[in-house]
Protein backbone atom coordinates (compact mmCIF):
# COMPACT_ATOMS: atom_id res chain seq x y z
CA UNK A 1 0.00 0.00 0.00
CA UNK A 2 2.17 3.05 -0.86
CA UNK A 3 -0.52 5.35 -0.36
CA UNK A 4 -0.58 4.73 3.23
CA UNK A 5 0.07 7.83 4.84
CA UNK A 6 -2.12 10.01 3.02
CA UNK A 7 -5.48 7.53 3.35
CA UNK A 8 -4.46 7.58 7.19
CA UNK A 9 -4.69 11.30 6.95
CA UNK A 10 -7.50 11.32 5.27
CA UNK A 11 -9.17 9.51 8.09
CA UNK A 12 -8.34 11.36 10.40
CA UNK A 13 -8.80 14.50 8.74
CA UNK A 14 -12.88 12.92 7.96
CA UNK A 15 -13.22 11.73 11.83
CA UNK A 16 -12.02 15.10 12.97
CA UNK A 17 -14.31 17.12 11.16
CA UNK A 18 -17.62 14.57 12.18
CA UNK A 19 -16.27 14.89 15.73
CA UNK A 20 -16.76 19.43 15.14
CA UNK A 21 -20.28 18.78 13.46
CA UNK A 22 -21.51 16.51 16.29
CA UNK A 23 -20.01 19.05 18.72
CA UNK A 24 -21.52 22.38 16.77
CA UNK A 25 -24.87 20.10 16.96
CA UNK A 26 -24.64 19.78 20.63
CA UNK A 27 -24.03 23.46 21.27
CA UNK A 28 -27.07 24.61 18.49
CA UNK A 29 -29.27 22.35 20.36
CA UNK A 30 -28.15 23.98 24.00
CA UNK A 31 -28.61 27.42 22.46
CA UNK A 32 -32.38 26.16 22.18
CA UNK A 33 -32.37 25.20 18.29
CA UNK A 34 -34.60 22.67 16.73
CA UNK A 35 -33.68 21.29 13.26
CA UNK A 36 -31.21 23.89 12.43
CA UNK A 37 -29.41 23.18 9.54
CA UNK A 38 -25.89 23.12 9.32
CA UNK A 39 -24.14 24.53 6.11
CA UNK A 40 -21.11 23.59 6.08
CA UNK A 41 -18.86 27.10 4.50
CA UNK A 42 -16.08 24.92 2.31
CA UNK A 43 -14.48 27.86 0.55
CA UNK A 44 -11.21 27.98 -0.13
CA UNK A 45 -10.98 24.45 1.40
CA UNK A 46 -10.85 21.60 -1.08
CA UNK A 47 -12.77 18.83 -2.24
CA UNK A 48 -12.07 16.86 0.66
CA UNK A 49 -13.80 19.35 2.96
CA UNK A 50 -16.79 19.20 0.81
CA UNK A 51 -16.60 15.29 1.14
CA UNK A 52 -15.97 14.93 4.96
CA UNK A 53 -18.87 17.73 5.46
CA UNK A 54 -20.79 15.65 3.80
CA UNK A 55 -20.07 12.35 5.46
CA UNK A 56 -20.61 14.24 8.31
CA UNK A 57 -24.19 14.71 7.54
CA UNK A 58 -24.07 18.55 6.83
CA UNK A 59 -27.28 19.78 4.95
CA UNK A 60 -25.35 22.05 2.75
CA UNK A 61 -21.98 22.94 1.41
CA UNK A 62 -21.86 27.08 1.22
CA UNK A 63 -19.53 28.29 -1.50
CA UNK A 64 -18.74 32.07 -1.88
CA UNK A 65 -16.60 32.37 -4.88
CA UNK A 66 -17.61 31.43 -8.86
CA UNK A 67 -14.56 30.21 -10.07
CA UNK A 68 -13.68 28.04 -7.08
CA UNK A 69 -17.29 26.92 -6.87
CA UNK A 70 -17.07 25.66 -10.90
CA UNK A 71 -13.62 24.08 -10.42
CA UNK A 72 -14.63 21.95 -7.42
CA UNK A 73 -17.52 20.76 -8.23
CA UNK A 74 -17.73 20.23 -12.03
CA UNK A 75 -16.28 16.83 -11.39
CA UNK A 76 -17.44 15.56 -8.14
CA UNK A 77 -19.93 12.94 -9.07
CA UNK A 78 -22.59 14.09 -6.84
CA UNK A 79 -22.67 17.56 -5.81
CA UNK A 80 -24.43 18.30 -2.41
CA UNK A 81 -26.92 20.63 -1.72
CA UNK A 82 -24.43 24.44 -2.45
CA UNK A 83 -25.82 27.19 -0.67
CA UNK A 84 -24.18 30.28 -2.87
CA UNK A 85 -23.30 32.83 -0.17
CA UNK A 86 -21.04 35.39 -1.65
CA UNK A 87 -21.67 38.22 -3.30
CA UNK A 88 -22.56 37.29 -6.59
CA UNK A 89 -22.11 39.05 -9.66
CA UNK A 90 -25.24 39.31 -12.47
CA UNK A 91 -22.66 37.72 -15.30
CA UNK A 92 -21.46 34.84 -13.01
CA UNK A 93 -25.02 33.41 -12.15
CA UNK A 94 -24.30 31.27 -15.64
CA UNK A 95 -21.44 29.79 -14.45
CA UNK A 96 -22.74 28.76 -11.43
CA UNK A 97 -26.28 27.87 -11.85
CA UNK A 98 -25.35 23.89 -12.60
CA UNK A 99 -23.93 23.57 -9.08
CA UNK A 100 -25.94 25.76 -6.77
CA UNK A 101 -28.91 24.73 -4.75
CA UNK A 102 -30.18 27.55 -3.01
CA UNK A 103 -28.88 31.02 -3.87
CA UNK A 104 -28.46 33.13 -0.50
CA UNK A 105 -27.52 36.45 -1.11
CA UNK A 106 -29.81 38.12 -3.17
CA UNK A 107 -29.85 41.72 -2.31
CA UNK A 108 -31.07 43.63 -5.94
CA UNK A 109 -33.99 42.62 -8.52
CA UNK A 110 -31.07 42.32 -11.39
CA UNK A 111 -29.76 39.59 -9.65
CA UNK A 112 -32.96 38.32 -8.83
CA UNK A 113 -33.87 38.41 -12.63
CA UNK A 114 -30.64 37.01 -13.99
CA UNK A 115 -31.62 33.68 -11.45
CA UNK A 116 -35.08 33.83 -12.59
CA UNK A 117 -33.78 33.49 -16.45
CA UNK A 118 -31.02 30.89 -15.82
CA UNK A 119 -32.80 28.97 -12.95
CA UNK A 120 -35.99 29.37 -13.43
CA UNK A 121 -38.25 28.63 -10.01
CA UNK A 122 -34.82 28.56 -8.10
CA UNK A 123 -34.56 28.39 -4.07
CA UNK A 124 -33.63 31.87 -3.32
CA UNK A 125 -32.85 34.27 0.32
CA UNK A 126 -33.05 37.60 0.35
CA UNK A 127 -29.73 39.32 1.73
CA UNK A 128 -30.55 42.37 4.31
CA UNK A 129 -27.72 43.79 5.88
CA UNK A 130 -28.94 45.17 8.84
CA UNK A 131 -25.66 46.57 10.31
CA UNK A 132 -24.08 49.37 9.76
CA UNK A 133 -20.65 48.03 7.92
CA UNK A 134 -19.55 48.81 4.74
CA UNK A 135 -19.02 46.19 2.09
CA UNK A 136 -20.78 43.25 2.90
CA UNK A 137 -23.64 42.89 0.72
CA UNK A 138 -27.45 43.40 1.39
CA UNK A 139 -29.93 45.76 1.23
CA UNK A 140 -32.05 47.67 3.86
CA UNK A 141 -34.21 46.23 6.03
CA UNK A 142 -36.51 49.03 4.27
CA UNK A 143 -36.14 47.26 0.82
CA UNK A 144 -36.83 43.67 1.97
CA UNK A 145 -40.12 43.59 1.24
CA UNK A 146 -40.51 45.21 -2.05
CA UNK A 147 -37.06 42.94 -2.78
CA UNK A 148 -39.36 39.50 -2.44
CA UNK A 149 -42.12 40.52 -3.57
CA UNK A 150 -40.05 41.65 -6.86
CA UNK A 151 -38.34 37.37 -6.23
CA UNK A 152 -41.83 36.26 -6.06
CA UNK A 153 -43.34 38.03 -9.23
CA UNK A 154 -40.19 36.74 -11.03
CA UNK A 155 -41.48 32.97 -9.97
CA UNK A 156 -38.53 32.28 -7.86
CA UNK A 157 -38.88 30.14 -4.71
CA UNK A 158 -38.26 32.67 -1.85
CA UNK A 159 -37.40 30.68 1.19
CA UNK A 160 -36.25 33.69 3.57
CA UNK A 161 -33.95 36.10 4.57
CA UNK A 162 -30.04 35.58 5.19
CA UNK A 163 -27.85 37.82 6.92
CA UNK A 164 -24.30 38.85 8.36
CA UNK A 165 -24.06 40.15 12.01
CA UNK A 166 -21.39 42.86 12.91
CA UNK A 167 -17.59 41.32 12.42
CA UNK A 168 -16.60 43.49 15.30
CA UNK A 169 -17.49 43.16 18.95
CA UNK A 170 -18.52 39.96 19.82
CA UNK A 171 -21.67 37.70 19.46
CA UNK A 172 -23.86 40.04 21.62
CA UNK A 173 -22.98 42.84 19.36
CA UNK A 174 -25.34 41.10 16.20
CA UNK A 175 -28.00 40.19 18.85
CA UNK A 176 -30.11 42.97 17.68
CA UNK A 177 -29.60 42.45 14.38
CA UNK A 178 -30.38 38.63 14.43
CA UNK A 179 -33.57 39.66 16.14
CA UNK A 180 -34.74 42.26 13.92
CA UNK A 181 -34.29 39.91 10.59
CA UNK A 182 -36.09 37.00 12.39
CA UNK A 183 -38.91 39.20 13.11
CA UNK A 184 -39.06 41.00 9.43
CA UNK A 185 -39.01 36.99 7.99
CA UNK A 186 -42.23 36.21 10.60
CA UNK A 187 -43.75 39.35 9.06
CA UNK A 188 -43.71 38.01 5.56
CA UNK A 189 -44.38 34.92 6.70
CA UNK A 190 -41.16 33.60 5.36
CA UNK A 191 -40.27 30.07 7.23
CA UNK A 192 -35.79 30.29 6.89
CA UNK A 193 -33.31 32.37 8.00
CA UNK A 194 -29.58 31.70 7.52
CA UNK A 195 -28.08 33.51 10.47
CA UNK A 196 -24.79 32.77 12.54
CA UNK A 197 -20.85 31.99 12.01
CA UNK A 198 -18.85 30.49 13.21
CA UNK A 199 -18.07 33.23 15.67
CA UNK A 200 -21.74 33.87 16.36
CA UNK A 201 -23.85 31.22 16.07
CA UNK A 202 -25.20 30.33 19.05
CA UNK A 203 -26.70 34.12 19.45
CA UNK A 204 -28.08 33.83 16.08
CA UNK A 205 -30.14 30.23 16.98
CA UNK A 206 -31.61 31.82 20.03
CA UNK A 207 -32.61 34.45 18.10
CA UNK A 208 -34.20 32.20 16.10
CA UNK A 209 -31.90 30.97 12.71
CA UNK A 210 -32.90 27.82 11.33
CA UNK A 211 -29.82 27.43 9.39
CA UNK A 212 -26.28 28.37 10.18
CA UNK A 213 -23.16 28.95 8.09
CA UNK A 214 -20.06 27.47 9.90
CA UNK A 215 -16.59 27.25 8.00
CA UNK A 216 -13.44 27.49 10.36
CA UNK A 217 -15.16 26.01 13.61
CA UNK A 218 -15.36 22.83 11.44
CA UNK A 219 -11.93 22.68 9.51
CA UNK A 220 -9.59 25.32 11.09
CA UNK A 221 -8.36 28.37 10.18
CA UNK A 222 -9.00 29.33 6.45
CA UNK A 223 -6.10 29.35 3.39
CA UNK A 224 -6.37 33.30 1.88
CA UNK A 225 -8.77 32.97 -0.94
CA UNK A 226 -6.44 33.59 -4.02
C1 LIG B 1 -17.00 32.73 5.14
C2 LIG B 1 -18.43 32.89 5.48
C3 LIG B 1 -19.03 32.13 6.50
C4 LIG B 1 -18.26 31.18 7.40
O1 LIG B 1 -17.38 31.88 8.23
P1 LIG B 1 -16.73 31.17 9.52
O2 LIG B 1 -16.43 32.30 10.42
O3 LIG B 1 -15.51 30.47 9.04
O4 LIG B 1 -17.71 30.23 10.08
C5 LIG B 1 -20.39 32.29 6.70
N1 LIG B 1 -21.12 33.14 5.97
C6 LIG B 1 -20.58 33.89 5.00
C7 LIG B 1 -21.46 34.81 4.22
C8 LIG B 1 -19.23 33.79 4.72
O5 LIG B 1 -18.70 34.57 3.77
Amino acid sequence: MTNEPDRVRDVDFFATVARRVHEVRERVLAAGGRGVRLIAVTKTFGVDAVLAATAAGCEGIGENYAQELVAKFDDMSAVPEVHFIGQLQTNKVRMVAPFVAVYETVDRSSLALEIAKRAPGARILVQVDATDEPGKGGCSLGAVAELVGRCLDLGLHVEGLMTVGYTVGGPEASRGVFRMVRSLADELNLAECSMGMSGDFEVAVAEGSTQVRVGSVLFGARPPHR
